[in-house]
This record gives structure tokens, sequence and C-alpha cells, in this order.
């Protein structure tokens, strides 16, 4: 069992708006990037940086990886997951979105490729914001990289983790034993940021630097209140990833990678290691 790293927060750390976006953590920049993203944005309803269907469907309401949500592996053992990238972005941001997509595939299964003519696929495109589904959603399925404020390593890899199908760290269901969450400091209306999920969570630990876990300013109402603590200590530092950590690429290989995930379109039911989503939203 992995220990979590933690780092001691100074009181006299740099305030987010003196920080140029290069300095900003993940959890930093997808908060500036979707500051003025409407929950209902053209006809798709945003949860904080994840898209929801705005017509729910039967598979919606079900724990999605159990029942089809993850990508195919093939036959090699690879998984691979087709794209198409809108033709809006400049050779500089192409390239920093394919070596997201290449940090993938240097340390698990998952291979991302240019689609040809496969029914599934990720339509990566600049809206405004960053967000994705949760999973594998049928067809082409939106992922909004926004040239203004998304095209960064760790921010490519946070919304192409959603689109494999992982959630927030802060929200899975142990979260309690390791943060604290104080909703009396989110801005009203928020709160739905901090639902926790059903998740299994089998021999992976909770990841304080998961690049997938938000910042303990997450969504306060005053920027300066904390919305969430760390358990064991209340000055703790969570949440500043700036790019995928081990335990983050260690759940992609139990979900993915490993003997026990086989075609899990084909398994319903089955339960598999890895920290699953049983439910996508
Ligand atoms: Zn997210």
């Amino acid at each position: 069992m992995l220990c979590p790293s933690f780092k001691q927060f100074a009181s006299t750390g740099t305030s987010d708006s003196l920080k140029d976006d290069d300095d900003l953590t993940v959890a930093e920049q997808l908060q500036k990037a979707n500051r003025n993203l409407k929950w209902n944005h053209n006809g798709i309803q945003i949860n904080g940086d994840i898209a929801v269907s705005s017509r729910p469907t039967k598979r919606e309401a079900d724990p999605c990886v159990l029942h089809g949500c993850t990508w195919l592996k093939d036959t090699d053992g690879k998984v691979y997951v087709p794209y198409v990238i809108a033709n809006h972005y400049f050779s500089q941001e192409l390239d920093l979105i394919k070596r997201a997509m290449d940090s993938f595939s240097s340390s698990t299964c998952i291979r991302f490729i240019p689609r040809t003519n496969q029914t599934d696929y990720l339509y990566i495109q600049s809206l405004e914001g960053c967000f994705s589904s949760v999973g594998r959603r049928g067809n082409g399925q939106m992922v909004s990289l926004s040239r203004r404020g998304c095209i960064y390593l760790g921010t490519v890899q946070h919304e192409l983790l959603h689109a494999l199908g992982f959630n927030h760290e802060h929200c899975r269901s142990d979260r309690d034993q390791h943060i604290k969450v104080l909703l009396e400091n989110v801005i009203p209306g928020r709160e739905y940021n901090f639902n926790k999920f059903n998740t299994l969570n089998e021999e992976t630990p909770y990841d304080y630097d998961s690049v997938m876990h938000y910042g303990r300013l997450a969504f306060s109402k005053d920027n300066v209140s904390p919305t969430m603590m760390a358990t064991h200590s209340s000055n703790a530092v969570f949440g500043t990833a700036t790019q995928m950590s081990q335990n983050d690429v260690d759940r992609i290989n139990l979900l993915y990678c490993s003997k026990y995930h086989q075609n899990n379109s084909r398994q319903k039911g089955t339960r598999r290691k890895g920290r699953i989503q049983e439910k996508c939203r």
C-alpha cells in the first residue's frame, strides 16, 4: 500500500491571482477556465468539468463501468480510443494535446488513435471551458479543451481520464476518511461538485496528489475559506498536481490493462479490480 505524500501548506503562499497560468495546478487551471461556465452549456449540462447528458438514458442510471462505459480492449491487449480533433487549434496546441495522449501510451495500454470509421470516439474541440463526460458514452462524445485555459499537460490528462471512466478523487466513496468537505464554504448552488460517488476502490489508496483531486479552495464562496480539509491535518496541502500521479497511472492499468480486464462490454455484472466508477454522469 502506498502512502500518500503530504506537503505542508505555506500561509505565505502565492495568491492564485498573481500566478501565471503555467504555474497553476490542474485544479486551479480548471477552476479558472470554467469560472464562467454555465450549468447548461449549449444544451449540455455541466457539473464542474463533467458533462452530463441532457437526456438521461437508462444506461446513465446504471453503474456504467459494470455496464459497458469503458473502452474496449483489442486482441493485442491494447485499448484503442479513437479521437477527432477540431481544426481550430494551433500546431503548438495540437502538439501539447498529443503529448498528453502519448503520456498514456508510455505507461499504460491506452492508445489514443485518430479516428477512421469507429463508431465511438472522442471529439476534442475548443468550446468554453474544459469538460468531458465520464466514460465511453457512445458515438462521438465531446471533450472540450478550450484554447483559453485548458491546453496544459495535466489539464488534458484530467479530461482524458474522465473520458476513460474516472471521476474526481475527492468524490470517491471513501473520501470522508481522508478529507472533510466544508459545504458551508461552498458557493451556494455548487455543492453538487462534492457529491460522493459509489466507486469501487479496491487496492488503490486515496491519493491527495492525483490529477483528479481538486484543491482546498475549489468552489469556495470567497476564495479564502477552504471547502475541503485533510482529515489528518488541517494544513496539509492536496489537489496541487500538475500532471498524472503514479496512482493515476496504476488505476488505468488496473481498470484497463490487467489480466482482469478482458472485454468489458461483454462482462456485465463482473467485478473487476481497480478504482472503478459504478456511476457515470
Ligand atoms: Zn474533472
